[in-house]
């Protein structure tokens, strides 16, 4: 079955308690899958390989990027950026996927960005909300993830820009464009 082989591949590539959150994630998205009728096979796809690059070298990613063509607005972001377009690379390099859909949810899990699909939607989803998720506020956004996809990324993205001001952190411009898409959209 393609879950254990993705399972069995990212598994040593990370700590037992990122494992554990990619399992989280993975029973979420499935969930938001047949509950807002998108592809569970490929939502469980993109859950299980997310983070597989989020414990990846900060250098050799920074040169993945270089050499490979990535947006090149990623070469002055640390790991927390770049984890999620270095991972759609591992996917679909490492592990064939074509399916391009899978690979942007992959590739934007972490910032979203303008005019998101609705399988991208759920994987930012559950990144957020899945079960061993614990912040002040989470219970809102899986209640709001429970009545409505849509509403359910505005308020995710919402709390995510929130958070980077409240922290005086950087913002990456693409995650700004999704927030800017999202609010106007849904007001
Ligand atoms: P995780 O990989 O499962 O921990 O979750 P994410 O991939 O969604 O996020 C990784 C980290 O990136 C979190 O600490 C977020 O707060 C942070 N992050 C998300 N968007 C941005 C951004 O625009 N700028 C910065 N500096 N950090 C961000
Ligand atoms: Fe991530
Ligand atoms: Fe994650």
């Amino acid at each position: 079955m393609e879950r254990d082989k993705y399972l069995s591949a990212i598994k040593p590539r990370m700590p037992e308690k990122r494992y554990i959150h990619t399992i989280g994630v993975m029973e979420t998205a499935i969930s938001l899958a047949v509950k807002y009728g998108e592809d569970s096979t490929a939502a469980e796809t993109a859950a299980i390989l997310h983070d597989i690059a989020k414990y990846a070298d900060e250098d050799w990613m920074r040169q993945m990027v270089k050499e490979n063509g990535l947006d090149a607005r990623l070469a002055e972001w640390g790991s927390e950026i770049l984890h999620g377009p270095v991972g759609a690379w591992i996917a679909e390099t490492e592990f064939n996927i074509t399916n391009e859909d899978i690979l942007n949810s992959i590739r934007f899990h972490t910032t979203g960005r303008a005019g998101m699909s609705k399988l991208e939607k759920i994987i930012y989803i559950a990144d957020m909300i899945e079960p061993n998720r614990k912040f002040d506020g989470v219970e809102h956004l899986r209640k709001s993830a429970s009545e409505d996809l849509d509403i359910a990324m505005k308020a995710c993205i919402c709390h995510s820009i929130r958070f980077l001001v409240n922290t005086e952190q950087p913002i990456y411009p693409v995650s700004i464009e999704c927030f800017n898409d999202v609010i106007s959209k849904y007001a």
